[in-house]
């Protein structure tokens, strides 16, 4: 998939916002929804999504709407921070298929990095249910408190 081209409706995110596909929900408002990545690069890799714009990368979306996820992925690096103790994390965004994107509904990650932890593979290895559930009540914890 190239930089430009037409937003396909059927791609995974857009089926996880109609709640046609599940998530590990982390947060949601009208315009925002942020989730645990299934195939996690780090523990804790979470992804921030615009709900109402069809934008397929970062060139299409409206700077008041980018605006909304940025606010959503500080407040959840926030959170990830003081739960999870990690040493850094990253925040990344990926824009047509040579630069690594692979779902192509606009998202952000935010990737904790632990000391001495290398990156899993991107897109790679699914975690299970198990241990997504449980990271979700605790990070679903750390927010409500
Ligand atoms: P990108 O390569 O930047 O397009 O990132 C897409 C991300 O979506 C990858 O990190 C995948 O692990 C993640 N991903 C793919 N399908 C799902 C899903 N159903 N739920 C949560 N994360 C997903």
């Amino acid at each position: 998939m190239s930089l430009h081209g037409d937003y396909d409706a059927q791609n995974i995110f857009a089926q996880i916002i109609r709640g046609e596909a599940p998530c590990y929900t982390l947060y949601e408002d009208e315009d925002v929804l942020a989730f645990l990545d299934v195939f996690p690069q780090s523990f804790g890799h979470t992804l921030v999504i615009p709900k109402r714009a069809a934008a397929r990368n970062i060139l299409d979306i409206d700077a008041a709407s980018l605006a909304k996820v940025m606010a959503v992925v500080q407040r959840l690096t926030r959170v990830l921070i003081d739960e999870l103790e990690p040493a850094g994390v990253q925040v990344a965004q990926f824009n047509g298929a040579p630069a690594g994107q692979t779902v192509f509904h606009l998202h952000m990650h935010i990737v904790p990095r632990f000391e001495g932890e290398k990156l899993s593979v991107h897109a790679g290895g699914k975690a299970s249910a198990e241990e997504l559930a449980a990271l979700q009540a605790r990070l679903l914890q750390r927010i409500a408190g």
